[in-house]
């Protein structure tokens, strides 16, 4: 429980850092509540003294690990990070478990030693939540980059991690196994895209962009090259068209 004032917005007692991690400089978030000082990691992927410092650092205690896929430099420190802290690996769908078990695996081909096989606390499905101090984040299942993988949301703070289903100008890779590119192209337009043109992204790597800039410009999935779109943009043309010779 807090003091805070029943109209302030959950939100604005949320703080976020973005701690690149592993040499594949994933996009490991820091999520906290500026009073509790109770704190999630998603996807922490590596480069676990980096992310204990970090946590002293602003006086956090950790309460919740989220993953979004199987993916060793997403994943690869959870484990350890959850026997040091006691905090519960949520996530990501049980369809990503072949991944998370061949952790160790993945990181002998990028050299990165530190990985720990791991198995979540709790599976994650399309539509269920995450609470970080009375703040509810929605979980869309994003298969395509892997089969597994979820992409966890808050409304009412207008972001979303995406983990390695969208970038700025990119999209994930889809050559990897059981990766399946037009399934990756359907969980961007059928489940990210409804969230909204203003919901701010946090990628896996790279720079923050939002829905709407990407269905501007991203040259994978602009709303021209998906299609998406097209009939209420059509309507909105006809209305304004309508309009116009209603006044000219
Ligand atoms: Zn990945
Ligand atoms: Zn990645």
């Amino acid at each position: 429980m807090t003091d805070t004032p029943q109209d302030a917005p959950p939100e604005a007692q949320l703080e976020i850092r973005i701690i690149p991690v592993t040499p594949l400089q994933q996009n490991c978030s820091l999520i906290w509540d500026r009073e509790t000082k109770h704190a999630a990691f998603v996807d922490p992927g590596g480069d676990i003294d980096q992310l204990m410092k970090a946590l002293e650092h602003f006086g956090l205690t950790l309460k919740h690990i989220w993953l979004t896929h199987g993916h060793l430099d997403h994943a690869g420190a959870a484990q350890a990070l959850k026997e040091r802290t006691g905090a519960p690996i949520e996530g990501p769908h049980r369809d990503d478990q072949w991944l998370l078990d061949a952790i160790e695996e993945q990181g002998a081909k990028y050299g990165i030693t530190d990985g720990r096989n791991c198995t979540p606390d709790r599976y994650l499905e399309d539509g269920d939540t995450l609470e970080l101090e009375g703040v509810t984040f929605g979980v869309a299942h994003c298969p395509g980059h892997t089969p597994g993988h979820v992409v966890i949301h808050n409304a009412a703070a207008q972001i979303a991690f995406v983990g390695d289903v969208l970038f700025a100008g990119s999209i994930g890779r889809t050559d990897f196994p059981r990766g399946n590119h037009q399934q990756l192209i359907d969980s961007i337009t059928g489940k990210l895209w409804p969230l909204g043109e203003d919901m701010r992204f946090v990628p896996g790597h790279g720079p923050m962009s939002t829905f709407g800039q990407e269905r501007k410009s991203n040259p994978f999935v602009a709303d021209r090259i998906t299609g998406f779109g097209g009939a209420a943009a059509e309507a909105a043309d006809q209305l304004a068209q309508r309009l116009s010779k209603r006044w000219s």
